[in-house]
């Protein structure tokens, strides 16, 4: 079975919006609403679970789920943290063999990136798209001085959707909270405790919208 799990548990505050941002209109829509189509469309996923803060349930049933007839496996509530989120999620889908863990907030994750991230996770138990950083990237001290310069060919922008075996990510998951350690994704999760993760070509369009002029891009994206 291949689960998946759409985060929109946060409120996104970078956004500086009073909605939370999984709600906010790209061309008469709900951001949240083209994550989860890709994912519904997708034929090699059996279960979709939508994490959502508990106090958004009837707003994102009404306004997102019933009036796009959008139908997923079951709603969880949100923690504190995404990390949190995730394992909440979790907990629900006991059972599964593959689980994909993917940002409500990246609304244009292709066909073809979910495939693949399903069909490393098969081979390599764990991996996640990819691409290369456009700009330069530096370490700097707290003084503000450049530290290093890092090598650009050996970096890569991490994207969603990350790809796992379920027992692995869920093991894995449980230690990390046991022991109050803080991640920012879930590809860090695994790697904490020795394995490794294949990182698979991504797409610079498979954007996660955070700040107010990524809705610019959006916006050109869901029109194109
Ligand atoms: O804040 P950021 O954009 O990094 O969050 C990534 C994703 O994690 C978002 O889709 C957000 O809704 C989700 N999240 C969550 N629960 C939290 C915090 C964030 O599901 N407590």
């Amino acid at each position: 079975m291949v689960s998946a799990i759409v985060l929109a548990g946060g409120r996104g505050k970078r956004m500086g919006s009073v909605q939370s941002k999984q709600y906010i209109d790209l061309n008469g829509k709900p951001i949240l609403y083209y994550t989860l189509k890709q994912f519904i469309e997708n034929d090699l996923i059996d279960k979709i679970v939508l994490v959502i803060p508990e106090d958004e349930k009837d707003y994102c049933k009404n306004e997102v789920l019933d009036k796009y007839g959008l139908i997923i496996d079951s709603i969880v509530f949100g923690g504190k943290e995404r990390q949190d989120s995730v394992y909440n999620a979790l907990v629900q889908l006991e059972g599964s063999d593959i689980v994909l863990i993917h940002d409500g907030a990246r609304p244009f994750a292709s066909q073809r990136i979910i495939n693949d991230a399903i069909k490393y996770a098969k081979i390599y138990k764990a991996a996640a798209p990819g691409v290369m950083p456009k700009d330069t990237i530096k370490v700097k001290d707290e003084k503000n001085f450049s530290v290093d310069t890092l090598i650009r060919n050996n970096l890569v922008a991490i994207q969603t959707p990350q790809a796992f075996d379920f027992n692995i990510i869920y093991e894995c998951h449980k230690k990390v909270k046991g022991r109050g350690i803080i991640v920012t994704d879930d590809t860090m999760v695994v790697e904490l405790f020795g394995n490794k993760v294949y990182i698979y070509e991504g797409d610079y369009t498979n954007i996660k919208i955070t700040t107010q002029e990524d809705l610019i891009l959006a916006e050109y994206l869901v029109k194109k």
